[in-house]
């Protein structure tokens, strides 16, 4: 649950501090597009990533395995998002043009925090090109909860993932059951 009070108090179900400790649903963009979610992220971080495998993993570069067996990278940035329905706090997975589109929000807002998001494909299609849309929320930012390093929750996702195929990708924004 999270709600904010006309007074601009937040109300949620659960503590505001999430520790990057904690598993959480790696969002992708669906066919049909996402929406409802607010941005908790000041800004996008991302690096390349190679899908191989059945799975996707950070390239490391002078070391990389995927890098030495001829497979190619392509970079993917993240964001925290909250789910206005449900509260959930999750890591959407945007492409490299997406980044570039937060660029400008960013060079007038200061932040992506606190901005309403929302991301279609054209063509509807699981990779199709993605175009955001960002829009300042009603929420004040400072009140949102304050998600972990990003970074770190999506090596834990990695790590957790490179034992097994496949993945913690989900193109729901709803709650999940993680093992
Ligand atoms: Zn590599």
């Amino acid at each position: 649950m999270f709600r904010a009070s006309s007074n601009g108090e937040i109300w949620t179900s659960a503590p505001s501090e999430v520790h990057a400790a904690q598993r959480f649903a790696l969002v992708r963009v669906p066919p049909k597009g996402l929406s409802g979610a607010i941005v908790l992220s000041e800004e996008v971080l991302g690096t390349e990533i190679h899908f191989w495998g059945g799975r996707s993993m950070p390239c490391s570069r002078a070391d990389c395995k995927a890098c030495l067996e001829g497979i190619s990278a392509r970079w993917y940035g993240w964001l925290w998002i909250l789910a206005e329905k449900g509260g959930m706090i999750s890591i959407v997975e945007i492409t490299a043009a997406a980044a570039e589109q937060t660029r400008a929000y960013v060079e007038q807002q200061g932040s992506l925090r606190g901005a309403r998001f929302a991301a279609q494909r054209l063509p509807a299609k699981p990779n199709g090109r993605m175009t955001l849309f960002l829009r300042p929320s009603h929420y004040d930012a400072a009140k949102l909860p304050t998600p972990g390093s990003l970074i770190t929750a999506l090596e834990r996702m990695w790590n957790a993932t490179s034992h097994r195929q496949g993945g913690e990708r989900t193109d729901e924004l709803a709650p999940r059951n993680q093992a």
